[in-house]
């Protein structure tokens, strides 16, 4: 059978690399777009081993000429468009950039794609952040969106854009609605990656104490390489849908610390009140988290938890990680790439 094409924007990324390695097991041509910059940016592939097996072409997904000329050079079968700039944080202080990346380049790809002969399928990289999360309740595919970033703002605007463009044109054209998903790949600006390079640099030294914000921010933390299998698999079903893909569980910020100080063996105790509370390593009664307030968010999404019944059900996918197995994954990553 004649091997498939695949194009996956946002390669150098961390799920990009993840989903170029699902991808190549599953005997896929693999190109991956990547911006021109001054510097190599694809160290995820290289840790993957994979650096040499993808193609890789420059594209900026704002220019939609680069698009159009990527879907004259190959025969693509399936886009997964997976570049933004995807840290919320960011998106408060560049909320035009984020929203130029993050919906319109979505856009680009659709109004190519439906002037294509040729049926390509287009996955959209959506996120639980567009729900905003307000209470405990888990969120579903029917929950409403409230978003609370330009960042959220933005993917919503994508989000909606794809089923319009499914709706109107007949594409087979999908989002998934990822919760937060981590892996040692993770960008370091991140939470999860934050504590654990974090505390590997206190380990070894190199650093005294991490600053953060919100400590009772709670996420649905899953790993990224049980993710993408999910994205490969919703441009298999027999019609074009969009799921939620999450765990089903939550932890805070706090509890994240909690997990990894324990996995480290650290002797540690919370001391201190709202933005005075730290965290103390009692062996030498140092001080080693503390807060900052520039981690803070002019609006914080309080809390997130994944209803992804759907996928089980329709999918057959489930997350094969579970949340200590994550933070033991990235703690001793960091911990040996500092060895
Ligand atoms: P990363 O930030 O690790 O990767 C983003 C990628 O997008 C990078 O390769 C980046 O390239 C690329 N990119 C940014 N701007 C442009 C541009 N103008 N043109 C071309 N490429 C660009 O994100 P993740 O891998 O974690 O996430 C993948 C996608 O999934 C994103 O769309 C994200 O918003 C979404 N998502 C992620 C979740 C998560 O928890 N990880 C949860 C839900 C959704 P460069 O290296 O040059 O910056
Ligand atoms: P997000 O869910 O996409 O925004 O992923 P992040 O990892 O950036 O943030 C997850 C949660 O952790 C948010 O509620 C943040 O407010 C909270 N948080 C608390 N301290 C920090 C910090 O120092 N850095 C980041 N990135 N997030 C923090």
């Amino acid at each position: 059978m004649k091997k498939k094409t695949a194009l996956i924007t946002g390669i150098s990324g961390q799920d990009g690399a993840y989903l170029a390695k699902f991808l190549l097991k599953k005997n896929y041509r693999v190109v991956g777009s990547d911006r021109r910059s001054s510097r190599s940016n694809n160290w995820r592939l290289e840790e993957l081993d994979i650096g040499s097996k993808v193609i890789i072409e420059d594209l900026d997904v704002i220019e939609i000429s680069n698009i159009a000329r990527i879907f004259q050079k190959y025969s693509i079968d399936e886009v997964y468009n997976l570049a933004a700039q995807s840290f919320v944080k960011s998106s408060f202080e560049n909320p035009i950039q984020t929203s130029i990346v993050n919906a319109i380049s979505p856009l680009n790809f659709l109004e190519i794609i439906r002037n294509q002969k040729r049926k390509i399928k287009f996955y959209q990289a959506s996120t639980s952040e567009m729900f905003g999360g307000k209470n405990e309740r888990k969120q579903n595919e029917l929950t409403n969106f409230y978003p609370r970033s330009p960042y959220a703002t933005s993917k919503t605007f994508a989000h909606y854009t794809v089923r319009n463009y499914r709706e109107a044109y007949n594409i087979f054209a999908v989002s998934g609605i990822l919760f937060n998903h981590e892996s040692p790949l993770r960008g370091e600006e991140f939470i999860t990656r934050k504590i654990t390079l974090g505390l590997a640099n206190i380990i070894s030294g190199k650093k005294k104490k991490i600053k953060v914000g919100n400590l009772y921010a709670k996420r649905d933390w899953g790993y990224a390489g049980d993710y993408v299998e999910a994205m490969w698999k919703m441009l298999q079903n027999k019609s074009p849908k969009d799921y939620v893909i999450g765990t089903g569980k939550n932890y805070s910020v706090k509890n994240f610390i909690d997990v990894a100080t324990k996995i480290l063996n650290l002797k540690t105790k919370w001391r201190g009140k709202g933005i005075n509370e730290k965290l103390i390593n009692l062996e030498n009664n140092k001080t080693i988290i503390e807060i900052d307030k520039k981690f803070f968010r002019p609006t914080e999404v309080d809390t997130l938890k994944g209803d992804f019944s759907k996928a089980a059900k329709e999918l057959n996918w489930k997350p094969k990680t579970n949340f200590m197995e994550l933070v033991e994954m990235m703690i001793k990553a960091d911990i040996g790439r500092k060895l």
